[in-house]
């Protein structure tokens, strides 16, 4: 508990005021999420569902609770009731589904699109001309139940600061682009959630609004 408190305000004494932090807390035993809790920290992200259902039921009410790895649409409804924030929007397909899910459970669904910006192979996120035909289909403009806040990223895993600069800030670029072009309107499209344990620094000096942050909280998995 000493030590996770240090760790925490560590982080927190790093994050410019307007950086939400999200505690990745994937892996980790309900009790160290408890801790947490006690120590301030509201927002979780898991990255598979079956850890979030498992956590969630258990856990104080008022947590934010982030989906941040890759979401499989037979799995939007175990989280629709409750999840606070969907980082890894990676489809037309699976925006629908939680569209129809939010729209069983009465609620509007926070979504992110998850972006493509690594230059290792990813499986996950869309490509910049993805991202354009997303927000410009019909299908999109007829949803009524989710709302795109932003743009989630995850940077190449190098030791090289100007590559993992670089995709940061082309990320950010492309979050002011597509600002101007669909969300000019929209004080929600706000959210740039970009940053881990390794990188976060030079995600938030390049415009990262959100980070997540697992290992620098919790030690290794
Ligand atoms: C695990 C994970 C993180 C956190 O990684 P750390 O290096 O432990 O901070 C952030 N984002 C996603 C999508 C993850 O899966």
């Amino acid at each position: 508990m000493e030590i996770l408190n240090e760790h925490i305000n560590n982080v927190l004494q790093q994050l410019p005021a307007n950086v939400t932090l999200v505690a990745v807390t994937k892996t980790r035993p309900v009790e160290i999420l408890r801790q947490a809790y006690n120590l301030g920290l509201r927002d979780f992200g898991e990255n598979r569902v079956q850890e979030m259902i498992e956590k969630q039921p258990v856990l104080p009410s008022d947590i934010n609770w982030h989906q941040i790895g890759h979401l499989q649409t037979n799995k939007v409804k175990y989280i629709a009731p409750y999840v606070r924030l969907v980082h890894s929007v990676d489809s037309l397909r699976l925006l629908d589904e939680i569209n129809r899910q939010a729209l069983k459970n009465d609620r509007v669904i926070d979504c992110l699109l998850q972006v493509y910006i690594a230059k290792e192979e990813s499986k996950f996120g869309l490509d910049e001309t993805e991202l354009w035909e997303v927000l410009n289909s019909m299908e999109y403009k007829s949803m009524t139940n989710i709302r795109i806040c932003g743009l989630m990223g995850m940077a190449s895993f190098s030791d090289d600061l100007a590559l993992v600069r670089h995709e940061f800030s082309g990320l950010k670029q492309l979050f002011d682009q597509l600002k101007s072009a669909f969300f000019a309107e929209s004080p929600e499209f706000s959210v740039l959630s970009m940053g881990m344990s390794g990188d976060y620094h030079l995600a938030i000096e390049e415009g990262s609004t959100m980070v997540r942050i697992g290992t620098a909280l919790f030690g290794e998995r």
